[in-house]
């Protein structure tokens, strides 16, 4: 599915959640959201982050940039710092760049909580709280929308590599595929035109 597909479910999951649950909506609660709904193809080379952000061109370019950035925080962090959280930055780094799409950490379960946990301490250390909720939707649908497609993910990983996927998928990049994500994009772009006025009276 494309970055663009997913950050459509991911923002239209959080803004239609907000309108039923208690929810404080806040732009940055929105980036996070976003960010979230991309982050667990930062493990495929071509992803967007990966692609746009960071210029890589193959899957060794993507290996030896998390591997080498995990190796720089975990040294700097043991020179200078010496927190924790930078090390477990520099672990999950090294975990990205070891990990291939589809067959890693990032789309699985396991992957979800320690994402969402070192998102969470740091939204609790310098007060992001509210953006928490939004960025746990934005990843956890990003997960549920690739197991509507054919390869499914490895749900279950480091546990079993066994793809997880719905009893009806999609062939990402058929005509169906290509119509299915098309109409996603679509239906948000109506769904959050039409809820304008709702999203910018919450908007703190
Ligand atoms: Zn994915």
């Amino acid at each position: 599915m494309t970055g663009k597909t997913h950050a459509g479910i991911g923002v239209m999951a959080t803004i239609i959640l907000s309108e039923y649950f208690k929810m404080t909506l806040t732009t940055g609660a929105l980036v996070a959201c976003l960010v979230a709904s991309l982050l667990p193809d930062i493990d495929h080379p071509k992803s967007f982050i990966n692609q746009y952000i960071l210029p890589f061109k193959n899957k060794l370019t993507k290996t030896t940039f998390y591997i080498t950035l995990g190796i720089v925080v975990y040294l700097i962090n043991s020179f200078y710092f010496n927190y924790t959280y930078f090390n477990i930055i520099a672990f999950f780094a090294v975990l990205i760049g070891l990990s291939t799409h589809r067959n890693g950490i990032t789309h699985s379960l396991f992957g979800f909580i320690c994402f969402v946990s070192l998102f969470g301490y740091a939204a609790y250390k310098y007060k992001f709280q509210e953006c928490i909720i939004p960025f746990s939707i934005g990843y956890i649908m990003h997960l549920m929308a690739d197991m509507f497609t054919n390869k499914g993910i490895p749900l279950m990983y480091p546990f079993r590599k066994k793809s997880v996927k719905m009893p009806f998928t999609i062939k990402v990049g058929s005509w169906l595929g290509n119509m299915v994500e098309g109409l996603i994009i679509l239906s948000m772009l109506i769904y959050v035109a039409w809820r304008i006025p709702f999203i910018i009276s919450n908007l703190k």
